[in-house]
């Protein structure tokens, strides 16, 4: 397996620091946490996307594309770095939002994510929730080929066999550091959404022969859903690299117990994950993804799933920006 042999630009910070975390493994009298420390990739306020974009945006290079529109919800992620990776290149960004969360506040449709964006010069487009995304893209791609330019579309989370190259990469990255320092990784925990990064992930542990069970927190899709989707993609993914029937159905691990009432919902269970990393490790964590990802983690060790594993590594995706959108629904106590 040769990554080099994809297109590709540089926008994170590589590598990313692999962090143990002391107090927290106490606290929780399990494993030993570590974090792949993601969130610090450094590109507008960083996360796990800039991973990916930086594939999908050579590719957007390479089919000589000037105009970058992607989707997502309001305060998305992959939307805010996707704005800074196409700012930072000279493409002009065009983002459509699905006002995916009823009843917002004033600080969800103005603070967090969504102000970055406008920051960084992106142009905003919000329609109905339950809207045909993908339709929605192809129409603003039809509008800007009418303006005499060329569109490039970005899935929503940038999550296909191009974008899922980043986190192929992560794993490489993650084993190289793993053995440097004679770190057993007994289980990889992350928040999974658009399947992406568990597709890369699984991907690339597979590739490796690593043995390393992933385990994808959802929070989103219920469970069977969401594996479907990281199967789909997994398989997309290593057919791309030439490298088809490497993943097997049962590689594909997703727990979908801790979204709660849904997409970007505060849990409680996610409000006290925040809080306590905050607390013990100074780490922040986002309410929609890599809190109800911590949150599913911390209890599966209380409920001994990981029994008998000395080491856990939570890749931490980010998302913090988006702490600044969800102030008045989260509790400080
Ligand atoms: C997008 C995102 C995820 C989920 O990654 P997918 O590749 O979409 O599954 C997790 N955490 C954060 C902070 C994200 O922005």
């Amino acid at each position: 397996m040769l990554l080099s042999r994809f297109p590709r630009v540089s926008l994170a910070h590589l590598p990313t620091p692999l962090e143990h975390l002391p107090r927290l493994s106490k606290h929780l009298n399990g494993p030993e946490i570590y974090v792949k420390r993601d969130d610090c990739t450094g590109l507008g306020t960083g996360g796990n996307k800039t991973r990916k974009l930086e594939f999908l945006i050579a590719d957007a290079q390479k089919n000589n594309a000037d105009v970058i529109i992607t989707q997502g919800a309001v305060q998305s992620n992959h939307a805010r770095q996707t704005a800074a990776a196409a700012a930072k290149l000279g493409f002009q960004c065009e983002l459509v939002f699905e006002k995916r969360v009823t009843d917002a506040s004033k600080a969800y449709m103005e603070s967090g994510n969504v102000f970055l964006d406008q920051l960084f010069g992106a142009n905003i487009r919000e329609v109905a929730k339950g809207s045909d995304m993908n339709d929605e893209m192809e129409k603003v791609a039809s509008e800007i080929r009418a303006n005499g330019q060329v569109p490039y579309i970005i899935p929503g989370g940038g999550s296909n066999p191009i974008g899922a190259l980043g986190y192929v990469d992560c794993v490489l990255e993650l084993i190289a550091q793993a053995n440097e320092r004679n770190l057993v990784i007994d289980s990889i925990v992350h928040a999974t959404g658009s399947a992406g990064t568990q597709a890369g992930i699984v991907v690339g542990a597979k590739a490796m022969n690593s043995n390393i069970p992933v385990l994808g927190i959802g929070v989103n899709a219920p469970k069977k859903l969401q594996e479907e989707k990281v199967y789909k993609l997994s398989c997309e993914t290593s057919e791309y690299m030439g490298l088809s029937g490497l993943v097997k159905r049962d590689d594909i691990v997703a727990n979908c117990d801790y979204v709660g009432d849904g997409y970007g919902v505060p849990t409680k269970g996610m409000n006290d994950a925040i809080l306590l990393l905050a607390r013990l490790e100074g780490l922040l964590f986002d309410p929609v993804y890599s809190g109800k990802g911590l949150a599913g983690m911390i209890d599966l060790i209380g409920r001994g799933y990981f029994k008998n594993q000395r080491n856990i590594v939570f890749i931490h995706t980010g998302g913090a920006t988006g702490l600044f959108a969800y102030h008045d629904l989260l509790s400080t106590k």
